[in-house]
């Protein structure tokens, strides 16, 4: 009587739920899991193949790991993971699924827990899911919107901050140089007089949509650092290497033949400065970025349209806080 009641609550819990026994086997599978799933209890009970109820191919899903002693694994199969408390309490993990029988991709929070005897025997395991796949498009998009520029749409001056810190701090751990480049458009302010400032907005979308399309390592970040001015992180680049990618930007630019009467070369044209240096303790990033700021003017004071670049020497600098 007492067990009738307490299986009929999980079959009517607004929260989807299945339960295994102890071999994995599938003992409750309740009607919010069948409307999550598509997939009817009849069909899953005294089966140990509910994983297809959430992916295309065979693995465990939370619920087994518990109840197969494998929470170590938990690493392995969900990117994102914790213990309840600690994992003999219960796990939670959160995970894109991919739904086959409603063919719709859901981001599932999903919690599992052990359930004892009297005499502290594993029973079974219980896995409750939560549809958070609004939330987390919501927080995907936010997350956008928080690191990229609204006008040009590559990273935005926050995102730039933040990799050059990660770099840093990785390159340092590695004894890796690191290098920057400071791309500045040439007499921008002429050119919004010239052509008006929507033709700059547009011009500034094209120079780095270009740039963009000439950084071949995923680890290159192309950032607006401000204005009409761009930041480049090169990890794992020595000044040589990043001298190279600062004139392929310029040329690249230079190719691109915007037209623009005021400049001396007819149409629009960057000024690169490139700094490079091996982090270290006894020196701070913005040494790096004063480096390549220092380059930029020399590169802006020899003509415009022209790269320089500058070796940052850890011996040479000191640390100042
Ligand atoms: P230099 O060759 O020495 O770099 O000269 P410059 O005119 O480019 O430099 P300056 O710093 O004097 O001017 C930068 C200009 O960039 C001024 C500002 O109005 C323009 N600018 C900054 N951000 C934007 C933007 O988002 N859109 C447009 N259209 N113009 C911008
Ligand atoms: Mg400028
Ligand atoms: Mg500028």
């Amino acid at each position: 009587m007492e067990r009738g009641f307490a299986v009929n609550l999980m079959e009517h819990l607004v929260v989807p739920t299945f339960v295994l026994d102890t071999q994995c086997r599938v003992m409750i599978w309740n009607r919010a899991c069948e409307r999550l799933t598509g997939i009817a209890a009849a069909d899953m009970l005294g089966k140990s193949d509910h994983w297809r109820a959430f992916y295309n191919g065979q693995r465990p899903c939370l619920a087994d790991l518990i109840a197969q002693g494998r929470t170590a694994e938990v690493d392995e199969f969900y990117p994102e993971h914790g213990s309840v408390s600690e994992p003999r309490y219960g796990l939670y993990a959160e995970n894109w699924c991919v739904m086959p029988q409603h063919g719709t991709r859901l981001y599932l929070a999903i919690d599992a827990g052990p359930i004892y005897d009297r005499s502290g025997k594993l029973i079974a395991v219980v896995e409750t899911l939560r549809d958070m796949t609004l939330q987390k498009l919501a927080q995907t998009a936010l997350q956008e919107l928080a690191n990229h520029d609204g006008l040009t749409g590559i990273a935005n001056r926050r995102s730039f901050d933040d990799t050059l810190k990660r770099e840093w701090r990785r390159t340092m751990r590695d004894v890796q140089p690191l290098s920057l480049l400071m791309v500045d458009v040439d007499h921008f302010k002429n050119y919004n007089d010239t052509h008006g400032h929507i033709a700059g907005d547009e011009c500034l979308k094209r120079v780095a949509l270009a740039m963009s399309n000439q950084m071949h390592r995923a680890s290159d970040v192309v950032a607006r650092y401000g204005g009409e001015e761009f930041g480049v992180i090169l990890p794992n680049s020595s000044l040589e290497g990043a001298t190279i990618v600062a004139e392929r930007l310029r040329k690249t630019v230079e190719e691109l033949a915007l037209p623009f009467a005021g400049s001396e070369f007819g149409h629009v044209t960057v000024s690169v400065g490139a700094a490079s240096v091996i982090p270290s303790p006894l020196i701070d990033a913005w040494q790096l970025i004063s480096a390549a700021d220092n380059a930029l003017y020399e590169a802006k004071g020899a003509g415009r349209n022209r790269i320089a670049s500058m070796q940052v020497e850890a011996q040479s600098a000191s640390k100042q806080n």
